[in-house]
């Protein structure tokens, strides 16, 4: 046998953004990749020696704790590993690793930090955690979830709202309504639910945005889509869903799910990011984590389920009574008479379709009107919104 494990410590910060994929023709955007290997660094080497390199690019990324080596452990064998990515053989079913994604819609990167939350601690301590993750832009629950399920930014998978809208009927629907409508998520681009299918996988959807309509004909598995008037923080609820996500895995045999709770989001917004209502929903969450990983140890899943816990976006509080309030019936030479269509007051951005003929007039009356509104024409926006 050879020499001990090859450690493969810490990943790139631009890796913290898993699934937010570069546009297919945006050329500029795309990251670049270096993969730099040290031959027989074993998992603790930097526990005996000061390492503040390597420390400090695991404070800036992610780093695991350690790496299990592909079997046999020599430097060819595991290298060639590293660069094809064969895992298990292809014809031996019983060794296929289950993915949960699970999702809590509105945790702020460091919600963590004014609230004790043990068992995402011991999770952390137990396998990977990013400091934070940017999101995708725009900042909404339906646009960046369905950038967690198909790998794409925004404009390229074409769930650009939470709302569907038309901007010639002037149609809006709210949030879960929109989770209905067929043509607003089934545009072209294949969740992972379905690329999975097609691999012969089971999978399922758990109140997860996008899970409740078909794609080229083809529906998840399983799914489950909220009611209407959905109590979002009952914690008795909570578990009896995961109790049935557990019974997918073992009895119906799927090997991808996701599942998708509402809070903290809906606290927060109702309450306040600073709010003790949100510290508290965040301590429900972890107590929800500890439930869960417990489950999946009685469910005898330990073992060959992979357990990945992702946000959507953060929050900020916004003071409607503050002095530099941007309002634009109040900007001169705005008005809403120019306007054909818009979708303001909802998340961080605003979309305005002046009427025919109209756009200069109201770029011009908005692009400096306020110093902290910030106005882009549709084919002029800033490359770092992707
Ligand atoms: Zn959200």
């Amino acid at each position: 046998m050879g020499a001990p494990a090859v450690l493969l410590a810490v990943a790139l910060t631009t890796l913290l953004a898993p699934a937010s994929g570069a546009p297919i023709r945006q050329q500029a955007s795309r990251n670049k990749l270096l993969l730099v290997s040290f031959d027989g660094f074993r998992w603790n080497y930097d526990q005996d020696v000061d390492t503040p390199n390597l420390d400090a690019m695991a404070l800036d990324g992610v780093k695991a704790r350690y790496m299990t080596p592909a079997f046999i452990t020599l430097t060819s064998p595991c290298h060639f590993t590293l660069v094809t990515a064969s895992g298990a053989p292809i014809r031996q079913q019983a060794s296929r690793n289950k993915l949960l994604l699970v999702s809590f819609d509105g945790f702020r990167w460091n919600y963590d930090q004014d609230v004790d939350t043990p068992n995402l601690d011991a999770m952390a301590l137990d396998g990977v955690k990013a400091r934070y993750m940017t999101p995708a832009f725009i900042t909404l629950t339906s646009p960046c979830h369905f950038t967690l399920v198909t790998g794409k930014y925004v404009e390229n998978h074409g769930v650009v709202h939470n709302m569907f809208y038309n901007t010639s009927s002037k149609l809006k629907w709210p949030y879960h309504t929109t989770l209905g409508i067929q043509k607003w998520w089934d545009n072209g681009s294949l969740p992972i639910w379905i690329t999975a299918q097609r691999q012969g996988l089971k999978t399922g959807s758990f109140f997860y945005p996008g899970g409740n309509v078909t794609y080229q004909g083809e529906a998840v598995t399983l799914s489950r889509k909220e009611g209407i008037l959905h109590n979002y923080k009952d914690e008795v609820e909570w578990r009896a869903n995961i109790d049935t996500v557990m019974k997918w895995f073992t009895d119906e045999g799927l090997d991808l799910v996701t599942l998708y709770f509402g809070e903290p989001d809906s606290t927060g917004h109702r309450y306040g990011p600073e709010s003790q209502e949100r510290k508290e929903i965040v301590m429900q969450v972890d107590r929800t984590v500890g439930y869960l990983r417990d489950s999946i140890r009685k469910s005898g899943l330990e073992s060959n389920l992979n357990l990945l816990i992702v946000s959507d976006h953060g929050m900020t509080t916004v003071n409607k009574m503050a002095s530099d309030l941007v309002e634009l019936h109040k900007v001169s030479n705005f008005s809403f008479k120019d306007i054909e269509f818009e979708l303001l007051d909802y998340g961080p951005n605003g979309m305005l379709l002046p009427k025919e003929g109209m756009l200069e007039k109201v770029y011009e009356a908005l692009k400096d009107a306020h110093p902290r509104l910030h106005v882009y024409k549709k084919e002029f926006f800033p490359k770092s919104l992707h």
